[in-house]
């Protein structure tokens, strides 16, 4: 079995409200993608392919990849303009790779077909090996799983003039992270008609905001929800960071 981790990193983190994307700024000080990348080193993920934006390619590459000696990332591409552009690209290169092993003996020595993909956002440093490994056990069940956690707060459906319409029941409602942990031909499939799709979402005003919702979308998989941590923040904001620290 062959598992791939998809790290993305080509987002600009607008709302850091500092003018070095959120991947980049420093915890204890180390990049935040740092701590993100040695998770995965860390784990029993196979490779990891980092998505950057393109003008960043080079600076992963030496400041971060070769810097701290992460041998399992085997590729580093160019992001999109959402971030679901990214991971599409991300998941094109894994398809090219077996394209290509198809077509090609040169391309297909030593080529070994990845069976899972795990998409992580790169700003999420805490997703620890004991996450990922129990992501890993669920997909191979359910083929289609999220990282998440049950939410602590009572949470409400506004109407769009802000005023409480809905209060779902507390017991049923996660709040979701990542990983998203999925079998490759399903997410790829899934995402390719997605980029078919897009206008056509965009018209409903369906925003993608994560894997699962690619899934529920073009999949007849149902996604599974497994249990992450409450640590396994995404940094969004400035107070984000001041939390990162006190967990390191
Ligand atoms: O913007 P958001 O917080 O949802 O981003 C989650 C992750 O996706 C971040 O690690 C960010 O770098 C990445 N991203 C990306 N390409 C984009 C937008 C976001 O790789 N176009």
């Amino acid at each position: 079995m062959k598992t791939t981790a998809i790290v993305l990193a080509a987002g600009q983190g607008k709302r850091m409200g500092s003018d070095v994307a959120k991947q980049y700024l420093l915890l204890c000080g180390k990049p935040v993608l740092y701590y993100t990348l040695k998770n995965f080193e860390d784990s029993q993920v196979d490779e990891v392919i980092l998505v950057t934006a393109a003008d960043q390619i080079e600076y992963c590459q030496k400041e971060i990849v070769d810097a701290f000696g992460f041998t399992k990332v085997k590729q580093i591409v160019a992001g999109g303009k959402e971030r679901y552009h990214s991971v599409a690209n991300g998941l094109r290169a894994i398809a090219k790779r077996e394209n290509c092993a198809k077509a090609n003996s040169a391309c297909s020595e030593n080529y070994v077909k990845t069976d899972y993909v795990l998409i992580h956002d790169g700003a999420r440093p805490f997703a620890t090996p004991e996450i990922i490994a129990r992501g890993i056990e669920a997909v191979q069940i359910h083929k289609a799983c999220v990282i998440g956690m049950p939410v602590k707060d009572t949470i409400k459906i506004s109407d769009i003039d802000g005023f409480a319409e809905q209060t779902p029941n507390r017991n049923l409602v996660w709040q979701i992270q990542t990983p998203q942990i999925f079998a490759f031909d399903l997410i790829h499939n899934a995402y390719e008609e997605l980029l078919l799709k897009e206008e056509e979402l965009k018209q409903q005003g369906i925003a993608v905001t994560d894997d699962a919702m690619v899934a529920e979308l073009f999949s007849d998989k149902k996604v599974k929800l497994v249990e992450g941590s409450y640590e396994n923040m995404k940094l969004t904001t400035p107070e984000d960071l001041k939390i990162a620290e006190c967990f390191l």
